[in-house]
């Protein structure tokens, strides 16, 4: 949008200078001077009107003692003849007293006439394609277009410059990282994958919270893949007319058809893809949709062989358009998430490098020292620290910048809820040891892939992240309780180490609460037997959440339902319970070295638990 004001500006100033200088070109030309044939301007010097002659190559031009009407000089011009006797020319002049002079640069007489008629005119051609630009080559472009209005102002990165980013620039997301050199690989030797008849994915998504080097990791791609790198910014689609964008998406695909093998990369993708449904009310909506609609078309357009891979990067997953996400189109999501402490550190190195550092500074303590941020704080962290150091005259930066740097910039965080004090992350810690133990100890839940103390967002201040290991359409009653015993182990956790609990638990017993619901009113799985209560309702738009529930069942039989989900909760708090204080020193094992090194994975999980008691 900003844009858009800055060319409305522009394109009202070249109106007026354009309306100025057509203005002073007719003004000077056409009311002053009269073409006249050479024997009239002859007879004009000899009449004595005349007070001046220029003599050029072509033409003879007299200025008149008197002014026109309108107070302005006026002059006239005569061709000079062919073969002129300049003697005769000179003579009437001196009888008449006239001043003359000559003038042969052939060109000097034609170049304001040729600026003053022809500036205005390419002004105007300027004007007619900035115009152009806001209104769009409309719906129907392509071949009618008359300028290339709406034409894509994707950036092309060269490969050649100078400062080009590699994937040594970005660090602490190693796997995101990894992930993304198959794309680049292939793009390097498309044939090694079309021997072997590897399907290479059409669009890559990055998701990640802001500040995480999203951007940064496709520019690293672009560095590293070395070949024609397409850049724009969702958020440059979307113009204030409608057309612009869907005709942009056009028109960047074709540059990118012609280029190929390419990389097309969509910044901060949620500003075209947000989710097409609801209030279609203003102007802008209808220009996203049709932008979001031109880009689904151009992705179908493609197939997987043609060496084209769209990157796209967002911060808000949730609200793309689903249709966005469907195979052969974004059909690859990379997770670049906040760093841990070994990332942070790594991500701190990288921007030290630039820095001149005292010896005696550790990162590993600065790492430590900022749970939370994201590389984005940390290349900020290392700006303030150089900062600091200036401030105070050093001649390097040393450990007390980098505290200095460190309580700004983390005063600023604890506004965003993004760092937790102490006890905050003890709480957690041993919250989320709680969850993996569980998930460890039953039969049935999906393995831990991860856990993690590093908060996410407001609301979830870790995870506990599991991986089903295959695709499930059914569950068994069995698979359900555990999982619901997983659910409550975190805050089980907190009650057996910390004896009172805290509201860290909520959404877990919300997700509980909901599942033992339905294992009563939906899926029969309780002492009321096989039947279900209750018709889920549609919400106020279809396939929105459902907000109410039909109710079709006696206030007898709710307040039965209320006690079969109270007492299937209960059972499976009873389970979590044992089995935490059962293996209490594995929690407590979980939880150090969580509170240590932020995540742990599947492996160091099996291994911790293993050291421990056996499970009962
Ligand atoms: P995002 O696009 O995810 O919001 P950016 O890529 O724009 O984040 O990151 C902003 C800046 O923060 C980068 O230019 C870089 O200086 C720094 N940065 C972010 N993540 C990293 C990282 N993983 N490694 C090194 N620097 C990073
Ligand atoms: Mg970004
Ligand atoms: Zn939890």
């Amino acid at each position: 949008m900003k844009n858009t004001w800055i060319r409305v500006g522009l394109f009202l100033l070249a109106l007026a200078v354009a309306g100025f200088l057509w203005f002073r070109a007719l003004s000077t030309q056409a009311a002053e001077s009269k073409v006249v044939p050479y024997s009239e301007l002859l007879g004009t010097i000899d009449s004595g009107k005349v007070t001046e002659v220029l003599i050029e190559q072509e033409r003879v031009v007299a200025k008149l003692k008197e002014k026109s009407d309108k107070g302005r000089e006026q002059t006239v011009v005569a061709s000079r003849l062919p073969d002129l006797d300049e003697r005769d020319l000179l003579a009437r002049l001196e009888k008449n007293g006239v001043t003359f002079s000559g003038h042969i640069e052939q060109q000097g007489g034609l170049w304001p006439a040729v600026l003053s008629s022809i500036f205005p005119l390419v002004m105007l051609f300027i004007l007619f394609r900035a115009w152009g630009g806001m209104l769009g080559g409309g719906k129907g472009a392509g071949a009618a277009r008359p300028m290339s209005f709406g034409k894509s102002q994707a950036k092309i990165y060269d490969r050649s410059s100078e400062n080009k980013t590699t994937f040594e620039d970005v660090a602490g997301v190693d796997e995101s990282k990894a992930e993304l050199m198959e794309v680049v690989n292939f793009l390097k030797s498309p044939a090694k994958y079309h021997a072997v008849g590897a399907r290479v994915p059409k669009g890559v998504l990055l998701v990640g919270p802001p500040g995480t080097g999203k951007t940064l990791l496709a520019r690293a791609v672009a560095g590293e893949s070395g070949v024609p790198f397409f850049s724009m910014s969702g958020s440059e689609f979307v113009e204030m007319f409608v057309g612009v964008g869907a005709s942009r998406v056009r028109d960047l695909f074709v540059q990118a058809k012609e280029r190929a093998p390419c990389i097309i990369f969509i910044d901060e993708l949620d500003a075209v893809g947000k989710t097409r449904a609801g209030g279609g009310v203003f102007a802008a909506n209808e220009e996203r949709e049709q932008t979001l609609n031109q880009l689904l078309v151009e992705m179908d357009g493609f197939d997987a062989g043609s060496g084209i891979v769209i990157l796209a990067a967002t911060n808000r997953p949730e609200v793309l358009d689903k249709a966005l996400l469907r195979a052969g189109r974004f059909d690859r999501t990379i997770l670049v998430d906040r760093p841990d402490v070994k990332g942070r550190e790594a991500i701190l190195q990288v921007h030290a490098k630039r820095r001149k550092l005292e010896p005696s500074v550790d990162l590993k303590v600065i790492a430590q020292r900022t749970p939370g941020m994201v590389g984005a704080d940390l290349a900020n962290v290392v700006n303030e620290a150089a900062l600091a150091s200036a401030r105070r005259d050093g001649t390097s930066v040393e450990a007390k910048d980098f505290e200095e740097a460190i309580d700004r910039i983390q005063l600023g965080l604890k506004k965003e809820g993004r760092v937790m004090n102490d006890a905050e992350r003890r709480r957690v810690a041993w919250h989320e040891a709680g969850h993996a133990l569980v998930a460890l100890s039953v039969k049935h839940a999906d393995p831990v892939h991860r856990v993690t103390i590093i908060p996410r967002s407001i609301g979830a201040l870790g995870a506990t992240l599991q991986l089903p290991t295959e695709d499930r359409y059914l569950m068994t009653r069995e698979e359900l309780v555990d999982a619901l015993t997983v659910l409550m182990g975190g805050r089980t956790a907190e009650e057996v180490v910390f004896t009172d609990v805290s509201t860290g638990a909520q959404n877990d017993l919300e997700r509980a609460s909901e599942l033992a619901r339905q294992m009563v009113c939906r899926f029969g799985m309780s002492e009321l037997g096989a039947q279900t209560f209750g018709r889920p309702g549609g919400g106020p738009f279809l396939g929105g959440p459902v907000s109410f529930e039909e109710r079709n069942f006696s206030e007898e039989t709710a307040k039965r339902i209320d006690a079969e989900v109270g007492k299937i909760l209960e059972a499976e708090h009873r389970r979590a319970k044992e089995l935490l204080v059962a293996r209490r020193p594995v929690l407590d094992a979980i939880a150090t070295r969580l509170l240590e090194k932020e995540t742990i994975d599947r492996e160091e999980l099996e291994a911790l638990a293993k050291v421990g008691s056996t499970p009962p």
